[in-house]
């Protein structure tokens, strides 16, 4: 193996496999190391395999609710092992998948524990021994970790990602931690008839999306028989009877097995002894460029973010290696991109996308807004699949009319980002946004429903509805 590169990426998540290729597209000459399976948690413990399971899931509801739409089917059952094998398939055939797509975009690949010796220079740990090797400029791309709280050795307690490779489900579960992830565990282990408690300290589920967005999903988790507990704090988790028991101020909560999904610790052991800056919950301090305090070390992803997101990851290898770019053909970097709108999906039923800023931190800055809501049960093509829950609330800027954020609560809404990110990262105004024509009937119609209500032209409803209507 070569001992100098140009690029050394560590961490073959969606942050590093993308910084490798977007490296090698610019001729670059890459290294990229990674201790297990390439694909990060995002792939082999995380967005991944929840999602194959969630869908295991929504089949299932739908063939038991076949009846409402006339389809009647005289014997169903699901079997949680073979929705196992199922996402074990999937997450299979994408491992493979990424492996060639690395060997045919070119990028070296050491399978491997790496640690940084030097600002430039990086020890790796195969199987086959230790190699030394450096490189012009770093990306570390090492992700993060899950968290428990305190608990007595004895008691079940498993975290979000060992709550996807369960040998066989628990009767009932207390989610602990009102995230995405904790939801979309809540809502996939009520779905198949595990008695659930979800247990958030805040008082709102998803405490980064809009509130009432957030209000409308905790009522529908409520409805579908999830019992949903905020301003809850868990403070630790003891041992009764082979049951977990999840001790909060307000009571203890009984459970065969407890999910700790409480946010994650950024994998950055180590790295402030080779003099890299480190923030008090242990991420990375980037500059907008992902630069550390060491000028030739970028750091992208989870590391940066603890509880990140793989596209806001992926965003962040492209933009590291401009970087790099530049650097090396001693261009001074420019000012970096502005802040990037990035994406936030929740993947229950119903899902959430939310983008760009909300009312309530549009309230924090005193930036004045308008805000309007269309409701699903004014739409067609949502009628028409029996699904009506939820909303699209848009926020534009008061003075100059721009979308400044739209946030959404409804069935397979996170299929609706392209435009709705579209719309939010070119700040259009409303008349601008609803010049592209939508196919009838979609729920794309129900976006720019919203958009002509707050342009003073609402079609399908007669006037702009109010908060909490629906
Ligand atoms: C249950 C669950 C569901 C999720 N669902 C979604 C979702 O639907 N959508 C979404 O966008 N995000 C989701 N996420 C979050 C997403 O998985 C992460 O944001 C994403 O994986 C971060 O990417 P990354 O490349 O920064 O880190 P990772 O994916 O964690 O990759 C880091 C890699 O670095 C390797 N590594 C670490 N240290 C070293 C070292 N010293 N030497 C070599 N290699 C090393 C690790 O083995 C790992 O493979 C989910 C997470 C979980 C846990």
């Amino acid at each position: 193996m070569e001992k100098h590169w140009d690029v050394i990426v560590i961490g073959g998540g969606p942050a590093g496999y993308t910084a490798a290729i977007r490296a090698k597209q610019h001729g670059l000459n890459v290294l990229l190391g990674e201790k297990e399976e390439l694909g990060g948690t995002c792939l082999n413990r995380g967005c991944i395999p929840s999602k194959a399971l969630i869908h295991c899931a929504k089949v299932w509801q739908t063939v038991k609710n076949a009846q409402r739409f006339g389809v009647f089917v005289s014997e169903h059952q699901f079997n949680w092992e073979e929705m196992q094998k199922w996402t074990q398939q999937v997450v299979q055939t994408l491992r493979r998948g990424l492996q060639l797509l690395l060997r045919h975009h070119g990028v070296t690949v050491i399978k491997g524990e790496a640690k940084l010796v030097e600002p430039d220079k990086v020890k790796f740990e195969t199987e086959k021994g230790e190699s030394t090797v450096s490189a012009k400029a770093l990306i570390l791309a090492m992700g993060s970790s899950s968290v428990k709280i305190p608990c007595e050795p004895e008691a079940p307690v498993i975290t979000e990602e060992q709550a996807l490779f369960l040998p066989s489900l628990p009767d009932s579960v207390v989610v602990v931690g009102g995230g995405a992830s904790g939801v979309e565990l809540a809502w996939l282990f009520n779905a198949l008839g595990v008695k659930v408690t979800l247990v958030e300290m805040l008082p709102q589920i998803l405490p980064t999306v809009d509130v009432e967005i957030a209000e409308g999903l905790k009522r529908s988790l409520e409805r579908q028989g999830i019992d949903v507990r905020t301003e809850t704090k868990a403070e630790k988790i003891s041992a009764q009877k082979g049951k977990g028991i999840v001790q909060t101020k307000k009571g203890q909560i009984e459970a065969d097995l407890v999910i700790c999904a409480l946010g994650r610790k950024p994998n950055s052991e180590g790295l402030s002894e080779i003099g890299i800056q480190i923030s008090p919950n242990g991420s990375v301090i980037v500059n907008e460029w992902q630069q550390t305090s060491l000028p030739s070390v970028f750091a992208i992803g989870d590391l940066v973010h603890g509880s990140g997101t793989a596209h806001g990851g992926m965003f962040e290898g492209e933009r590291a290696v401009k970087a790099i770019v530049e650097k090396l053909s001693s261009k001074t970097l420019q000012r970096g991109d502005t802040k990037p709108v990035v994406p936030i999906c929740v993947y229950s039923e119903p899902q959430v996308l939310s983008v760009g800023i909300t009312e309530q931190e549009a309230e924090k800055i005193g930036l004045e807004i308008e805000v309007v809501r269309f409701p699903w049960r004014a739409l067609g093509a949502a009628i028409a699949v029996g699904e009506v829950d939820g909303f699209v609330k848009v926020i534009a800027e008061a003075k100059t009319k721009r979308v400044i954020g739209i946030h959404i609560l409804g069935h397979d809404v996170s299929n609706l980002n392209g435009e709705v990110s579209l719309t939010v990262m070119m700040e259009m105004t409303p008349q601008e946004a609803v010049k592209a024509i939508r196919q009838h009937p979609s729920l794309n119609e129900g976006i720019k429903e919203a958009l002509w209500a707050m342009a003073g032209l609402p079609l399908h409803i007669a006037k702009r509805p109010e908060r909490g209507r629906w």
